[in-house]
């Protein structure tokens, strides 16, 4: 199943989306005489497994009712948000997680390549995401390098601590796309990441997210990213250092996930930095992140005047 989040009467609403089509959650939940259907993506991925079944036979209901097809809309006519708009927390992060990027990052910057002996974790402020469609804002006054990553992102269903790998795929909910837009010039100035993976903006999820059981095992998925059309990346997760299940594994271990964190896996090789000249984002260019079995995340660079 893919779950959405779209404008609804400019209120977010969840949407169910199947081929062109959106299906409005809320208005099937009251079709069918259950007011009680979730309010939002995280209430839903919250309700657990009882909550999904519940939505599973609405959205049954609303495919073969023909009573129901106004319920559907096509998917080119509505304005999809982040999957998960407001997140409770931060969007946890891994950075350095493909053989290929860690080679391209350290060339880049005149250091050897060193490979991480666990996984390397940041987080992005909430205030980073946007969606589909939604422009990435390129300030010249802040930042002079802002790249692009694309990432596949782990979405957590049930949430516990000292989660351990052979158990993580039960507290994975689904899977979406994020592109860990990153200023360059103020990673390196301010000695960490926080900040140059922090500007509003710089956090596109979407298009929206596709349960476990639909995406299948984790690894195994061609996962790209295009700008203005050209291939800049192009991977499959199988590359990963460190999979889905471990970073599970290591970022519970002592620390609480709870219903609908998010986690993006780390980017494969092909970013600007590590391009000789150097190709840094600019005013006008359209990002299109790709994960085969998710979909395509876009959207445009804008710059401040
Ligand atoms: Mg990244």
């Amino acid at each position: 199943m893919r779950i959405a989040t779209f404008e609804n009467a400019e209120k977010p609403a969840v949407g169910i989306v199947e081929g062109e089509q959106v299906l409005d959650l809320a208005a099937a939940f009251r079709n069918g005489g259950d007011p009680a259907g979730p309010q939002s993506v995280l209430e839903l991925i919250a309700g657990g497994p009882k909550m999904l079944d519940n939505v599973r036979a609405v959205v049954q209901r609303a495919t073969a009712s023909s009573g129901d097809a106004q319920l559907w809309q096509p998917l080119s006519g509505v304005k999809l948000m982040a999957p998960i708009p407001q997140p409770v927390k931060n969007v946890f992060c891994v950075g350095r997680n493909y053989t290929l990027h860690i080679e391209e990052g350290a060339r880049a910057r005149g250091v050897p390549a060193t490979f991480p002996p666990v996984p390397e974790f940041f987080s992005k402020p909430r205030t980073t995401i946007v969606g589909n469609d939604d422009d990435v804002r390129l300030d010249p006054a802040v930042t002079q390098k802002l790249d692009y990553e694309v990432e596949l992102a782990i979405v957590i269903g049930p949430g516990g601590r000292d989660i351990k790998a052979a158990g993580a795929s039960g507290h994975i909910f689904g899977y979406t796309i994020l592109n860990d837009v990153s200023a360059r010039d103020l990673q390196a100035a301010h000695g960490q990441w926080f900040k140059g993976k922090g500007l509003d903006t710089s956090g596109p999820i979407g298009p929206w997210i596709v349960t476990a059981d639909e995406f299948g095992p984790p690894s195994g998925h061609a996962i790209m990213l295009r700008v203005n059309g050209e291939t800049r990346q192009s991977s499959t997760t199988s590359d990963l250092l460190f999979g889905c299940e471990a970073i599970v594994e290591h970022l519970s271990k002592g620390m609480t996930l709870d219903a609908g964190d998010i986690i993006a896996t780390g980017t494969p090789f092909g970013v600007a930095l590590g391009m000789v000249p150097q190709r840094w984002l600019k005013d006008g260019d359209v990002i299109e992140a790709e994960i085969d079995g998710i979909g395509v995340l876009r959207n445009t660079v804008r710059a401040v005047r």
